[in-house]
């Protein structure tokens, strides 16, 4: 089986299979639902041939579930 990335679009959150050769030759990215073109580490996020997932490492948004924040750690309410 060929190694198809697959990565989800930053603008519609569509995701899609990319070819490892374009991957490799790191081509903007043209996504097929709402024509946006952006540069693949710019997916929010990304799956690889073997499985692994993982945010693009130029992606600025919400890349992963930030750690645990607990809003009442400052002491308001007594
Ligand atoms: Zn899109």
């Amino acid at each position: 089986m060929a190694q198809i990335f697959t990565v989800t679009c930053p603008a519609c959150r569509g995701s899609f299979p990319v070819h490892p050769e374009l991957w490799q030759a790191r081509y903007d990215l043209l996504c097929p639902f709402c024509g946006a073109m952006f540069p693949q580490e710019e997916s929010p996020l990304i799956v690889t041939g073997s499985g692994e997932k993982r945010p693009g490492s130029a992606y600025k948004g919400e890349a992963a579930p930030s750690p645990e924040r607990d809003p009442s750690a400052t002491a308001e309410s007594m």
